[in-house]
């Protein structure tokens, strides 16, 4: 079974031995340890419950490296709630026992089995089913699925009651199995992709053997395809994937039809029939057999693993890590840099986002090669592959998104405009820093680069005293930099116009990041000198106002109302 690479979690350096130990049997696994009391982990986490339910909610295997009566209750809210359950493990600090918790048919008891083998202890395998047949015949290998899972559970206890079994059909997985084979047996191990009612003394397991090629994207997709199943009496498990003309790549019905049937999509160049685009894809295969003009079905002897048919759709994430700290990052981005392939953007970015497992590609590039790295992404995204451009902040803020957005734009490849394009967000520097000095900008206020690489400073000077006679609160992105060390201090000059010298300023510098500062000033006090690229400036407008916070920067705030006081 293809699973996500499992979550190894520590509580401090004790299981640290231990942890590397499962690490080399699962390389692509990242150990996470809590911060503070662990260093040298590929992940720090600041709470073990918030994590270990984070993790198991994600469907992430988990290895805890602590009391099995921790993990126990950590999850226990999560448990009565029917959903996803990953194998969890835990594990004694010193590798001397191992035992599985949960995830009985997500192949935990296998995982039990490897990891102890790789520590040379045994797993506490309590399975009796396991035990007795050391395997279980509830959770077939990848490329089949089971028919009905409480009705298997009833046949399994039957088995442990006595009975025996006989095999009807091919499973080849089964061969080392102890099972009480007879040939007169009443009970049925049934291995086949035909529809059938399923009976008390029958543990159905379909091969996902069937392949539909689809070359017209039609009203109601899911029912054709279920219809079209259904006359040709095979079960809807066993269908694998839907091979579709590439051109439909991007047809959003044809995703939600995907969905609603729960399988894989997969692509191939058009062909003239539906039943020519199937039997290009696997030209060893018998003839599919063409329902109408626009479907063809194709039933294999074996199960087909759609990752080796034709192509996926490509996706290109463009996503924002918020301003450093991990808290601070939205559980959508992480779950995309878990899934990404390639992840493409200014080197200390691609290190925030890190670190990364073993399969996965870093590209990383100058800050200014923003379009190459656009396309470069594109071209990527076109093979099939998932790919992430990575900001700080919020990618739609002086970010990537909107070059990514231009690139597309520009271009008319078929393939890039197929591939599946999304924007996630982030906490940009401004919010950041404003919610550490309280709420500066909790009226309107104004946004601006003082960047002049890309916009000319005219400009810029332009909307600045715009925006002040507009009495907005202000937001400076790239205040300064080297190669740009005077436009700040004419940015003061055009605000000190406005207001007034007692405005207050907020200064935060590497916010979320280590080292971080915060300084809250007035805005006569303010010099460039205060100020480098890796700052937030932001200047309050006539009504903002600070107070002082006890052994911290003071508190600021601008009200929301304005005028007169409600
Ligand atoms: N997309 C980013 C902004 C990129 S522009 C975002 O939404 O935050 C780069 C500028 O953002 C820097 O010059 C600095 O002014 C500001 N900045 C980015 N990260 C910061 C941080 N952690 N602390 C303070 N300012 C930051």
């Amino acid at each position: 079974m293809t699973r996500k690479a499992p979550a190894i979690v520590i509580l401090g350096t004790g299981s640290l031995a231990t942890a590397r130990k499962i690490q080399q049997l699962y390389p692509d696994a990242l150990i996470h340890g809590l911060q503070g009391r662990v260093e040298d982990v590929d992940r720090s986490y600041q709470e073990f419950g918030a994590t270990v339910r984070q993790l198991y909610l994600q469907d992430t295997p988990i290895i805890a490296l602590c009391a099995a009566g921790i993990v126990i209750r950590t999850l226990a809210s999560l448990l009565l709630e029917k959903g996803v359950e990953p194998p969890v493990l835990a594990v004694a600090e010193d590798g001397s026992a191992v035992v599985p918790l949960l995830g009985g048919l997500a192949g935990v008891n296998l995982m039990a089995r490897e990891i102890a083998a790789g520590l040379g202890v045994a797993a506490a395998i309590t399975t009796s089913g396991e035990l007795r047949f050391g395997t279980c015949l509830l959770n077939p290998p990848s490329g089949y699925a089971l028919a009905d899972l409480e009705l298997g559970k009833r046949f399994v206890s039957d088995l442990l009651a006595g009975e025996s079994v006989r095999i009807d059909g091919e499973a080849p997985w089964l061969a080392d199995a102890q099972l009480p084979q007879s040939d007169q047996a009443q009970l049925a191990i049934h291995v086949g992709c035909d529809a059938r009612e399923v009976s008390a003394h029958e543990l159905v397991i379909y091969p996902r053997c069937v392949m539909l090629a689809v070359t017209a994207v039609v009203p109601e997709l899911a029912t054709v395809v279920r219809d079209a199943l259904r006359s040709a009496r095979i079960a809807e498990p066993a269908l694998a994937c839907l091979l579709v003309s590439d051109s439909l790549m991007a047809d959003p019905d044809l995703h939600a039809a995907a969905a609603e049937l729960g399988v894989a999509l997969r692509f191939a160049p058009a062909a003239e029939s539906a039943s020519a685009l199937a039997a290009q894809a696997l030209p060893q295969l018998l003839p599919p057999q063409p329902v109408n003009e626009g479907l063809a079905i194709l039933v294999s002897s074996q199960p087909i693993d759609p990752l080796q048919i034709g192509r996926a759709r490509g996706r290109l994430a463009v996503i924002g890590l918020g301003p450093g700290a991990a808290e601070l990052m939205v559980p959508a981005v992480k779950a995309e840099l878990a899934r990404a392939n390639d992840i493409l953007g200014y080197e200390t970015y691609v290190r925030m986002a890190g670190p990364f497992r073993a399969d996965q590609v870093m590209h990383c590039t100058d800050n200014r090669e923003e379009m190459q790295r656009a396309r470069h992404a594109f071209e990527l995204a076109a093979q099939g592959r998932s790919v992430v451009v990575v900001s700080s902040g919020d990618p739609g803020v002086f970010a990537m998104a909107a070059a990514v957005l231009e690139a597309l734009h520009e271009s008319t490849d078929p393939h890039w405009h197929a591939v599946d394009l999304e924007v996630l967000p982030g906490v940009s520097a401004s919010l950041a820093t404003a919610a550490q000095a309280g709420a500066p900008l909790g009226h309107d206020f104004c946004v601006l680069s003082l960047s002049d690489n890309l916009k000319p400073w005219s400009i810029i000077e332009k909307r600045l005293d715009l925006a002040c006679q507009a009495d907005l609160a202000l937001a400076f992105y790239n205040p300064i930099s080297r190669s740009r060390p005077w436009q700040l201090g004419r940015a003061l000059e055009i605000v000190r116009q406005h207001r007034l010298g007692t405005t207050p300023v907020v200064l935060g510098r590497d916010v979320g990041r280590p080292g971080q500062t915060l300084r809250v000033l007035q805005l006569q006090a303010l010099v460039p000198e205060d100020v480098d690229m890796r700052t937030m400036v932001l200047i309050g407008s006539s009504t903002t106002v600070a107070f002082d916070r006890p052994g911290q920067q003071p508190w600021v705030y601008t009200p929301r109302w304005y005028g007169h006081k409600p």
